[in-house]
């Protein structure tokens, strides 16, 4: 007996239905997407309840003859590929010819179009997938789809729909996507007859994220400097260092104009932001990658979100590149703003301080141990001077040995307490120091708080790569070597790093089985507790090697997680060691925030404290 049947055309497009038409927000898309290929100027998309009642696309493009209106409702039956071949370079958003039977097999479905120059359009209207009547229409050229009452016929599918505010915000983010990938196209949104927005076309991009986002967004992002790498082109905007978000939302990929999901992507992108994105966050971006479309598969899920590289790491790579680039363009307009002091201009690239410098810090030296006073200037200065690799350094456990010889203190310029010494005039001043952590400094805009922990490490990371690349990061030998034992799988991830544990100053050599021995530390590292310091180090590496290329991997990571160390004790600073912290942490390639992404500086404008005293609103 067979049992075999060919499904009817209603059922197989139900079935199909099921893979594109997921909710209201997915007729959106494919709707907007078919408006968009028929080289639509202006895009209507009214929805009712969340887009459950109704959805309606109005769009002014090509429009459709009667016979293209009556076959665009079969199944794969498109006008955007012919052969086999033609996937291989699709420039269409569309090219399954799937959606619109999908949508009219589970909905009650108008559809409107007419040709510019056509005496009469043609409507169609069609229900639960059966065409019920054709005929003449009198609508403008352009093409409108409506679909009502989604999932009627299927009340299983029905019963998955969320609230109508949860899939009215779906259809908003769906929108914001086409609305972003497209500012070339006008764009008007009606919800529940409340017009949401009304998009002017425009050739701008940063126009288009300030009309949908608003200023204060815009304001916070970074136009992605003029980047090709072979046959990829990256443009767009990405959120300055610092700026994140708890969720992607905000992080929109475009590739050849359409919104994308991708891991090495977003994997390419927090690597590129490596230090500028605090742990959990992720960024802001409306990022355009432009590439031969032959490389890349969007044949992999039927609504087309998920894309496959043929190259996966040429990608990777060029975004890595892209975003570091684009981060750097801001030093040159940060610093500016941040040097604009209270009076007076800004005088070459010195950091001055202005007036005279309030400092509340009590010089009472009997209050801090003198040696404490220098702790923290000490620590990058390590890296101006010679090696120290002759003054032994005793390990944690030890009882606490007199302060070594300061071989690391040549410089002695900024080490005289006299403020006397410092060029005065313009720039900023410093206030004081505020809980011994932050120093509080008045520039042309009005307050800055500087995180000294957060601008010490961002200092030390950056000298330290520097250092790991070039001559080597100076040391210490430990008074007594120590041994640490770790797992096998530990202990592999320090065999493989091992050179690069080396050129970041930690003295580290197998020593038997699951054992290593240290013999010396980084010099600014002094009181550090060495075997902790390794298994953070172990902990850090493990953590992201998972994610991220090689591309400087363990030197980015060892640095990031000794700097780390080396901050934790560090609190007193003496006026002339904090201007040197400011101007070490101007000098940076990104001054604004830590290695791990926190930020250094906080600035509060006049206008914000304004706000906050009710002088404004
Ligand atoms: P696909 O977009 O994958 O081709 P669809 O089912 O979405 O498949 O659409 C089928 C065909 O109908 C398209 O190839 C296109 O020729 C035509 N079409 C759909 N929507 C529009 C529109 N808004 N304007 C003009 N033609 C359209
Ligand atoms: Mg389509």
């Amino acid at each position: 007996m067979s049992r075999i049947a060919l499904l009817s055309e209603q059922v197989a497009s139900q079935v199909a239905a099921g893979e594109v038409v997921e909710r209201p927000a997915s007729v959106v898309k494919e709707l907007v997407e078919n408006s968009i290929d028929a080289g639509a100027r202006k895009i209507e998309v009214l929805i009712r309840r969340g887009g459950i009642s109704s959805i309606r696309v109005v769009d002014d493009g090509s429009g459709m003859d009667r016979d293209d209106a009556l076959l665009c409702l079969e199944r794969h039956a498109t006008s955007k590929i012919r052969t086999g071949e033609d996937l291989a370079a699709i420039h269409t958003l569309g090219f399954r010819g799937e959606a619109l039977p999908s949508i009219a097999s589970v909905s009650r479905f108008r559809l409107a179009t007419r040709e510019p120059g056509a005496l009469a359009g043609t409507e169609v209207i069609v229900n639960g997938g059966k065409i019920e009547s054709v005929k003449d229409s009198g609508d403008a050229p352009g093409t409108q789809i409506e679909a009502r009452s989604l999932f009627y016929n299927l009340p299983a599918r029905r019963k998955f729909l969320r609230t109508e505010n949860t899939e009215s915000s779906h259809v908003e983010h769906q929108l914001h996507l086409q609305a972003i990938g497209h500012p070339e196209i006008g764009f008007v949104f009606v919800n529940d007859d409340r017009v949401v927005y009304q998009l002017p076309p425009t050739t701008h991009l940063r126009e288009r994220i300030r009309d949908l986002c608003g200023a204060p967004l815009a304001a916070e992002l970074l136009e992605v400097p003029e980047f090709s790498s072979g046959h990829i082109r990256i443009r767009g905007f990405l959120g300055k260092a610092g700026v994140s978000r708890s969720s992607r939302a905000q992080q929109l990929i475009f590739l050849n104009g359409r919104a994308v999901e991708n891991n090495t992507l977003n994997f390419a992108l927090r690597e590129g932001y490596h230090t500028a994105l605090m742990k959990g966050q992720h960024p802001v971006t409306f990022l355009f990658i432009d590439m031969d479309p032959a490389a890349v598969d969007v044949n992999v899920h039927p609504a087309k979100r998920e894309v496959r590289f043929r190259n996966t790491a040429e990608v990777r790579d060029a975004i890595v590149e892209a975003t570091r680039r684009t981060l750097e363009t801001d030093r040159a307009e940060w610093s500016s703003t941040f040097r604009a002091g209270p009076v007076g201009e800004v005088s070459g690239s010195e950091i001055l301080v202005s007036g005279s410098p309030v400092l509340p810090i009590p010089e009472t030296p009997a209050l801090i141990p003198p040696n404490e006073q220098f702790a923290l200037r000490r620590d990058w200065s390590a890296f101006s001077s010679p090696p120290a690799t002759a003054t032994p350094l005793q390990p944690a456990s030890a009882p606490a040995a007199p302060e070594a010889p300061a071989a690391a203190e040549p410089e002695t310029l900024n080490q005289k307490p006299e403020t006397g010494e410092i060029p005065r005039s313009s720039d900023f001043k410093i206030l004081g120091v505020l809980g011994k952590l932050y120093v509080l400094m008045e520039n042309a805009s009005g307050l800055v708080l500087v995180d000294q922990h957060a601008a010490h490490e961002r200092i030390l990371f950056e000298e330290m790569l520097k250092r790991m690349e070039s001559q080597g990061v100076p040391t210490q030998r430990l008074l007594l070597p120590l041994t640490l034992q770790v797992s096998p799988r530990d202990g592999d991830w320090i065999t493989r790093h091992l050179d690069v544990l080396n050129r970041s100053g930690i003295g580290l050599e197998p020593f038997g089985a699951g054992t290593f021995k240290i013999d010396s530390l980084p010099t600014f590292l002094r009181g550090s507790e060495p075997a902790q310091l390794l298994r953070e180090i172990i902990d850090d590496l493990r953590e992201t090697s998972a994610q991220t290329s090689k591309l400087r991997l363990g030197e980015d990571m060892i640095a990031k997680t000794v700097c780390r160390h080396a901050v934790k004790a560090n609190d007193f600073l003496r006026e002339p060691e904090l201007v040197r912290l400011i101007q070490d942490l101007l000098a940076c390639d990104l001054p604004y925030c830590c290695p791990h992404g926190r930020p250094t500086m906080i600035q509060m404008s006049y206008s914000e404290l304004e706000k906050k005293f009710g002088r404004k609103v």
